[in-house]
């Protein structure tokens, strides 16, 4: 143990040192920067959280949250500084009418799990549900839904935070609205998020999906944009790929059957093939689930994902989505990346910190790159490939997403 730990007051949880958690609070889903903390604090209540954090502060130590470490840049690790596993926090408090109240360190499965038998729902969710809440209520937390209801961050009643002080308080619009605007999207640097209550809606049990098959981006763009504007779909995201061999652009228009709002028309659209199924509201919200063991069977789960996470002005989006168009293909996405592009209208976001480009609609564009373990050379040449994406989405007005603050 490091000396300086040997003054950190009693902890009812742990404060590690061994090499294995050293080594894990070193490593995320982006497997590209590793910063070795020099301790790993497994907290068994808030208040060893707010005894690390007066410690840290004391010692001019850093002291950064961590969830399920799937940012891709070394978002929550901590250079010679203290990890927090928030993971050690993830129980599910009351779930309400309306409302639910969890912990940070819960996933967004595990609040499913608890509020769909009550026939509710988050109305926004990420595509993929095991991520935290903590972790994603400090991005944004971006989804399909997101043209309707805004970011995660937009759907939260009330937050408990461990200030950089280390007080323990609780925020809300009406409420410590300071510290409320500085946590959500706040990249864990402005506050420890501990506990959270989450808006809720009701859920349908099924939903119409419908997969929209583009011959030009184009014409997807445009068909995204006029679905947003009519609001014609509860859950709208495009995506291009290449799958054997073929550019395919293709468009999710999915409508809750008993809760939708919208009209759920295809007519008018520019499409040139459509499926469409009847599916499971909890299928679809958790579809990304079959993905992992396939990926994890390629060797592609626990290797390196330079990602690339832009907000780019729609009026842009047909020129960056092109770019990545060309790009395409196994040698800077391997044969299982994509591209996703969500459309967002800005009059929806509520978030402070969630630095949106200037326009009525943008697009949160990822583009999702996977490489094999040991390819140096196929990492820098993705990291390159974003590189060109972000000066071309900056240069239109565009803002990076889940950046470091
Ligand atoms: C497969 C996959 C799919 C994804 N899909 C989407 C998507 O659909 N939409 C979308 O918006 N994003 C998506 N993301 C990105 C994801 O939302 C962010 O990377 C998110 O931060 C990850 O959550 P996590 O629990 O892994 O957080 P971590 O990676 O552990 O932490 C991320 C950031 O949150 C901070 N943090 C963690 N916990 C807390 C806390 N309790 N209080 C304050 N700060 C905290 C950390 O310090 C760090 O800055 C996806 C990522 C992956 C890997």
């Amino acid at each position: 143990m490091p000396q300086v730990f040997d003054t950190m007051p009693e902890l009812v949880g742990s404060l590690d040192t061994d090499e294995d958690s050293l080594r894990w609070a070193a490593r995320d889903y982006g497997d590209v920067v590793h910063h070795l903390p020099a301790a790993v604090l497994r907290p068994a209540n808030a208040a060893d959280i707010r005894t690390a954090v007066a410690f840290a502060r004391q010692h001019g130590l850093r002291i950064v949250p961590r969830g399920q470490g799937h940012s891709t840049g070394g978002q929550a690790q901590a250079l010679g500084g203290v990890v927090v596993d928030m993971n050690q926090l993830g129980a599910i408090h009351d779930v309400g009418p309306d409302s639910v109240v969890v912990d940070a360190g819960a996933r967004w499965s595990d609040v499913l799990n608890a509020t769909l038998p009550r026939g509710l729902t988050p109305p926004v969710l990420t595509d993929y549900l095991e991520l935290t809440v903590g972790g994603t209520l400090s991005v944004g937390g971006l989804g399909g839904a997101s043209h309707q209801h805004g970011a995660q961050t937009d759907n939260v009643i009330e937050l408990e935070v461990i200030t950089p002080e280390g007080a323990l308080i609780s925020c809300s619009p009406s409420e410590n609205r300071d510290v409320f605007d500085a946590v959500r999207a706040g990249r864990g640097r402005n506050g420890i998020i501990t506990r959270a209550r989450l808006r809720l809606v009701p859920a349908p049990d099924t939903v119409r999906w419908h997969r929209l098959r583009y011959g030009t981006v184009a014409e997807l763009l445009e068909d995204q944009q006029h679905l947003v504007v009519t609001d014609a779909f509860d859950y709208v995201e495009g995506q291009l790929k290449v799958r054997d061999g073929e550019d395919v652009a293709e468009l999710e228009a999915v409508s809750f059957v008993e809760t939708t709002s919208g009209s759920g028309d295809l007519d008018d659209l520019f499409f040139r093939e459509v499926d469409s199924e009847t599916a499971d509201y909890w299928d679809f919200v958790n579809r990304l689930a079959a993905g992992e063991p396939v990926l994890r069977g390629a060797g592609l789960w626990d290797s390196p994902h330079p990602w690339c996470n832009l907000l780019v002005p729609g009026t842009a989006a047909p020129a960056v989505l092109h770019q990545i168009a060309s790009e395409l293909g196994p040698e800077l996405y391997s044969d299982f990346g994509l591209a996703l592009a969500y459309p967002v209208r800005t009059d929806r976001i509520t978030t402070p910190l969630l630095a949106l480009p200037d326009d009525d609609i943008v697009f949160l564009v990822a583009a999702l790159r996977y490489a094999p373990a040991g390819a140096a050379e196929t990492v820098k040449a993705m990291q390159l490939a974003n590189d060109v994406l972000v000066a071309s989405t900056l240069r239109a007005g565009g803002t990076l997403y889940l950046d470091p603050l």
